[in-house]
């Protein structure tokens, strides 16, 4: 044969690979067959590389054990799995009920995209109990969105008894479980339909990756939402499903640390004066303690704070030497934002008297980042 047809096949990887610790990184949209008979025979051969090859399948396996699942789903970034999950349940003339402290993007695809597609959205307030969520229940109501804590200002609900409540009234229940990272909360176990996170934050662990996973129990719901992916066209890298393996190898670990620094930051800025609360569940006395101590296992290091009146967001954050100023978190790194300004679009936006600030403890020392706080506190004071 001619160099030109060589040059193309020649190079082939050896079969079959040798054994590492983690999967081969296989790169690939066609799947070669072994003949004309398993071109079409989709019940025995994997015939294309869109719903992921080795990587994908060993990141999805280890999810779904992670979650307590049947079956996860893998899409490109955390906002995709929440808006693909809720596509892969919901049709023209639902109602969705999205709990008010939702992550503002998912709230802004309720509005724009699912509405535009006749499915009616009504948002309720995080401090509903499972009863009063029911009373808003109607005959529509296909789905209810919980996040639990909000990830700005960390009100926590009661995910048991809503999860329960809606069974009876024949609605799913879908979360955004981004905060617990599968690990600090099992929703499944507690009778949710469908668990979804940005592995993007935790999961990744270094700001550096997208992805997002939607985990299910019921054979129904799972095969509702991987039918979605397949409909959708959603597909992950091996290289990024490599990477968020790789997280996942430490993530106990590395949750361990941020939430053991992030209670000890919190702690000190109870004491300081230039401080008026501090809204992290883990901590004892602040909101939504109680149901943080019941259901969860422990804490990742993301909370906030509000800064008594008067004092500014902008000179606490100017300050900051360590922590970074960036939106996401449960990178190893600290971060910093004021969260005003994402209040604003709620439906009952939330009146602290100050300004709301939230804080990613990263895996410093501890100590570093309170000097670094302290710095912050003493800028705000000066004004
Ligand atoms: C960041 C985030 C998401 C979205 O994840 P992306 O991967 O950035 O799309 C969803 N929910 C919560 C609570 C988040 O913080």
């Amino acid at each position: 044969m001619t160099e030109e047809t060589r040059l193309i096949h020649m190079g082939q990887a050896a079969e079959p690979l040798a054994r590492t610790v983690g999967p081969p990184i296989q790169r690939g949209s066609t799947v070669l067959l072994p003949d004309a008979a398993a071109l079409y025979d989709d019940a025995h051969h994997q015939t294309y590389g869109r719903q992921g090859l080795a990587a994908q399948a060993a990141l999805a396996s280890a999810l779904a054990e992670l979650e307590n699942a049947r079956e996860v789903a893998l899409y490109p970034s955390g906002l995709a799995a929440l808006t693909g999950a809720m596509l892969a349940v919901l049709k023209a003339g639902d109602e969705v009920l999205v709990v008010d402290t939702v992550y503002k993007p998912t709230r802004r695809f309720c509005d724009r995209v699912l509405r535009r597609f006749g499915v009616a959205v009504r948002y309720y307030d995080p401090g509903l109990d499972a009863d009063e969520v029911g009373r808003l229940c109607t005959p529509a109501t296909r789905l209810i969105v919980l996040e639990s804590p909000g990830s700005l200002s960390f009100e926590m609900q009661d995910v048991p008894a809503i999860a329960r409540m809606a069974r009876a009234h024949g609605a799913f229940t879908l979360i955004d479980n981004t905060w617990a990272a599968g690990h600090l909360f099992k929703p499944l176990d507690h009778g949710v339909d469908i668990s979804v996170q940005a592995l993007t934050k935790y999961v990744g662990g270094h700001s550096d990756v997208f992805m997002g996973s939607a985990a299910a129990r019921d054979p129904q719901v799972a095969r509702a939402l991987s039918d979605g992916v397949l409909d959708l066209g959603w597909a992950v890298a091996p290289d990024d499903a490599y990477l968020m393996l790789r997280g996942l190898r430490t993530l106990a670990v590395r949750l361990a640390r941020h939430g053991a620094s992030g209670l000890e930051a919190a702690r000190w800025l109870q004491t300081r004066p230039e401080v008026s609360q501090v809204l992290h569940p883990a901590l004892p006395g602040a909101p939504g303690h109680d149901l943080w101590a019941r259901d969860y296992a422990g804490t990742c290091g993301l909370f906030a704070f509000v800064l008594a009146p008067e004092l500014s967001a902008a000179a606490f954050l100017d300050a900051l030497q360590v922590f970074g100023l960036g939106f996401s978190w449960g990178g190893f790194e600290s971060l910093a934002i004021d969260c005003d300004p994402q209040l604003k679009v709620r439906a009952t936006p939330p009146e602290y008297g100050g300004a709301l600030i939230r804080l990613h403890i990263g895996l410093e020392n501890v100590g570093d980042l309170i000097a670094d706080l302290e710095r912050g506190l003493a800028a705000a004071r000066r004004g």
